[in-house]
């Protein structure tokens, strides 16, 4: 069966098409820019070149729309008819404490998705704009909300409440939820599965370095902890986001800055992390590894600073879970950046890691990158969020 697997922001969507069978990637595209002036949809089918098309995306409906049509166009199409899709899969971000697991979507799963959009104003409107878009273009055809938050929603109360009121967690649910729950599900399994071991008998640290970032305790098949909270601001110093800090320090830069809470929530998901760290250089890190292989000071405390944070993380969850076996880095950065993987390392020969330094250099590949006698495995995952919503699409027909 096919599977299209849609992640829908305010103004973008991104889709594959996935073969369940043979688990290929059958096509991807983006489409940007919609509702708003110059939309573009970039369609890449696999084997063939990608097709860049410029046409009108006033709303959703109309890129869902587009989006079929270049799946069944003759030329760059790669199925002929829409009955060849069997089923949707949609990524949304929050399901609160509602949802622990994928489901099925109807009317009272939209009810739900809709009322925890007050702990995720961004994107929860956004995925139901796409699930909405997709029922009015494919009416009939199943679709499933797999959930950011799932994976973690097995973590104990002792990880996820905060010293706060409790009155807070009473009347608005003000706990950490933790995010990127299908990558740290995804790449504990996929770790396991390499070692040829059962993930129900490991302790594992997963650490998704992207844009966004966040650290995972896995232990026995199960989250007991992550860095994200309430909302992806919380944790790892990340691209644009603050991660951690005190709070005071929120009146005290609003005071002396003028800024309204607004803005200083601007602030810290959008001008902070290693951007503002770097004082403007960049959220990318190619351009800080870059700057700091040419001795760059700047860049080169903000690297340090970044993975000391990683590696703090990482110290906290070999403690949580009374141990760790694996360590595993995926996502952009976890999965390429050699200058952010060999920082992190350099604080593990603590834990009893024996790193090979000639495979840490590896890029976009699953590999083992300790000695075979180390007393904790290092390992590259590349992580595959879209397979594993197809998956668990699949699993819930
Ligand atoms: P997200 O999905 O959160 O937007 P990704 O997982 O795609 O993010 O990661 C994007 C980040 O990966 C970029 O900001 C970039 O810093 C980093 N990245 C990508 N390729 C490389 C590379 N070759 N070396 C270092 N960093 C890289």
């Amino acid at each position: 069966m096919n599977i299209l697997v849609i992640n829908c922001g305010s103004s973008s969507l991104k889709y594959q098409l996935i073969d369940s069978d043979s688990e290929k990637v059958l096509a991807k595209g983006l489409a940007e820019r919609i509702g708003i002036e110059g939309s573009v949809l970039t369609h890449t089918p696999a084997g063939k070149d990608k097709v860049v098309k410029e046409a009108p995306m006033p709303d959703h409906k109309e890129a869902v729309r587009l989006v079929i049509e270049a799946l069944i166009d003759k030329e760059h199409g790669v199925i002929s008819s829409l009955s060849e899709i069997g089923a949707v899969g949609h990524r949304v971000v929050h399901g609160g404490e509602k949802f622990d697991r994928a489901v099925l979507i109807d009317e009272s799963v939209i009810g739900d998705i809709e009322e925890l959009s007050a702990l995720a104003p961004l994107h929860n409107p956004a995925n139901l704009i796409g699930i909405r878009a997709c029922a009015d273009n494919m009416p009939g055809v199943r679709q499933a909300a797999v959930f950011d938050t799932a994976f973690h929603q097995t973590m104990p109360k002792k990880a996820y409440m905060y010293g706060l009121p409790y009155e807070y967690y009473e009347k608005y649910k003000v706990r950490r939820y933790g995010f990127h729950g299908t990558s740290h599900d995804y790449v504990s399994k996929r770790a396991a599965e390499i070692l040829g071991k059962k993930r129900e008998d490991l302790k594992i640290i997963v650490c998704h370095l992207g844009n966004g970032a966040s650290i995972s305790a896995v232990k026995n098949g199960q989250c007991v902890d992550t860095s994200m909270g309430l909302t992806p601001l919380e944790g790892l110093i990340m691209g644009t986001r603050s991660g951690d800090l005190d709070p005071a320090i929120l009146s005290f830069i609003c005071d002396k800055e003028g800024l309204t809470p607004d803005e200083m929530n601007t602030v810290l998901n959008k001008k902070s992390g290693v951007l503002g760290l770097s004082g403007g250089l960049s959220s990318d890190f190619r351009d800080l590894c870059d700057a700091a292989d040419k001795g760059n000071e700047l860049a080169q405390m903000t690297l340090d600073t970044y993975c000391y944070r990683v590696a703090k993380y990482i110290g906290a969850y070999a403690m949580a879970m009374q141990g760790v076996d694996v360590i595993a880095f995926t996502a952009g950065i976890g999965e390429n950046s050699y200058g952010v993987r060999t920082r992190v390392c350099s604080y593990l020969g603590y834990l009893g890691a024996i790193i090979r330094e000639e495979d840490l250099k590896t890029r976009g590949e699953e590999i083992i990158v300790t000695e075979p006698g180390s007393k904790v495995t290092v390992m590259i995952v590349p992580t595959d969020e879209e397979l594993s919503i197809a998956r668990q699409t699949l699993a819930l027909l």
